[in-house]
């Protein structure tokens, strides 16, 4: 890559200025993120952050030109983007690996691809192979590795290519636990020890503790239209531990950040059914799950920490907020400085018998329930 004439260190790598992405759904146009500015560094990890569909893979997808915005600009290093980005590869959730190649032609076949000649690529190979942790097993097939190691091979592919800026999204949720803990400090060591030529990361979870173990700052995004709500510095040293009090904070700071997002505003609220103006639709979440996090919350003593909460329940981010949302939406809950309230309402239903729960079920259209405080 010739970075020589383009590259300048001071310069922002990306920069992307009141980008919109709109999709055209057979006649109508969707619009799926709005108003997006956000500029990346030189040396920087960013965490984008947000619900399921709140447009994460789509700015992914148009900052590494596979797509274009519909307006807004995007420069990478001043100028601006045309066509397909050379300095940038995006790593997906389940890397797509050829089958019928053994894990060393996996790798070479992105070098081909780069133009890398022939004599040079199994030597470039073999040398990704062994960053990556997968000495050994440069002769496997993909059928014969484990998740986390076909997702080292994509890592692999995707830094044989030495993108300046590598792209991850969602790159741990397909993984098991403890692969996905342990990719992800494969990945801080190569990063904070400069094994790799990368100049940034942008990755793209919904997983909170993940953004606040690895990046420097986090780009917290909501949804309807997709649009960036805040951005959260982490100034923690690394190696971070989940379990230190600073990083429990942090994680904290950003579940209230998330979950206050998601918090509807007063004019939002919507009508009754049948009345003019807007109705504003339930999430899609279970009565029964809602009744669930009520009773945990009774528990509780009304009070609970959201980040909390969500690991004792074993709930992501993306099950946990329809229902937070939910329960904000009919009055049963609110959300205050990322903790979860019990409202005197939401006492009286939890408290109410299963029979009288179910017929207030019946009586909730959870399609199209009417905003009620
Ligand atoms: P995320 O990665 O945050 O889950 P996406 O960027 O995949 O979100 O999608 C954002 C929104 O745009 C979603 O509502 C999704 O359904 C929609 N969308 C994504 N890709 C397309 C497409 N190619 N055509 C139409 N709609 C799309
Ligand atoms: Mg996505």
């Amino acid at each position: 890559m010739n970075t020589a004439t383009t590259v300048n260190q001071a310069d922002n790598l990306l920069d992307l200025k009141m980008v919109a992405k709109a999709y055209r759904l057979e006649a109508k146009e969707f619009l799926a993120v709005r108003d997006v500015n956000l500029c990346i560094k030189p040396g920087e990890f960013v965490c984008l952050l947000g619900p399921s569909g709140c447009g994460k893979s789509t700015l992914l997808r148009i900052i590494a030109g596979l797509n274009s915005a519909t307006s807004g600009t995007v420069s990478y290093h001043g100028l601006p983007l045309k066509g397909v980005n050379p300095y940038t590869t995006i790593v997906f959730q389940t890397f797509a690996l050829y089958p019928w190649l053994t894990v060393q032609e996996n790798v070479e076949i992105a070098l081909k691809a780069r133009g890398v000649p022939t004599a040079e690529r199994s030597q470039r190979a073999l040398k990704l192979i062994d960053i990556v942790g997968l000495d050994g097993f440069e002769s496997a097939y993909p059928r014969e590795l484990s998740g986390g190691m076909r997702q080292k091979v994509g890592f692999a592919r995707a830094m044989a290519v030495e993108p300046e800026l590598l792209c991850l999204d969602e790159p741990f949720s397909a993984l098991d636990v403890l692969s996905a803990e342990a990719l992800r400090g494969e990945l801080m060591e190569l990063w904070l020890n400069k094994k790799i030529p990368t100049k940034a990361i942008l990755m793209v979870t919904h997983n909170i503790e993940e953004a606040v173990f690895m990046a420097d700052r986090i780009v917290i995004m909501g949804k309807d239209p997709g649009h960036i709500v805040t951005e959260i510095a982490v100034t923690l040293r690394h190696p971070r531990h989940h379990k230190d009090t600073a990083f429990q904070n942090l994680v904290d700071k950003v579940y209230a950040a998330v979950a206050g997002q998601s918090k509807p505003k007063e004019e939002a609220l919507g009508t009754q059914p049948g009345q003019p103006g807007v109705t504003r639709p339930l999430p899609h979440s279970q009565l029964n799950a809602l009744a669930g996090l009520l009773e945990k919350l009774v528990d509780e003593g009304g009070r609970v920490d959201l980040y909390r909460m969500g690991r004792d329940l074993v709930l992501e981010l993306d099950d946990l907020l329809p229902i937070v949302e939910a329960g904000d939406l009919l009055g049963f809950t609110t959300v205050q400085e990322g903790d979860l309230l019990l409202t005197p309402l939401g006492r009286a239903y939890a408290d109410a018998s299963i029979l009288a729960r179910t017929l207030a079920g019946y009586c909730l259209d959870l399609r199209n329930a009417p905003a009620r405080r």
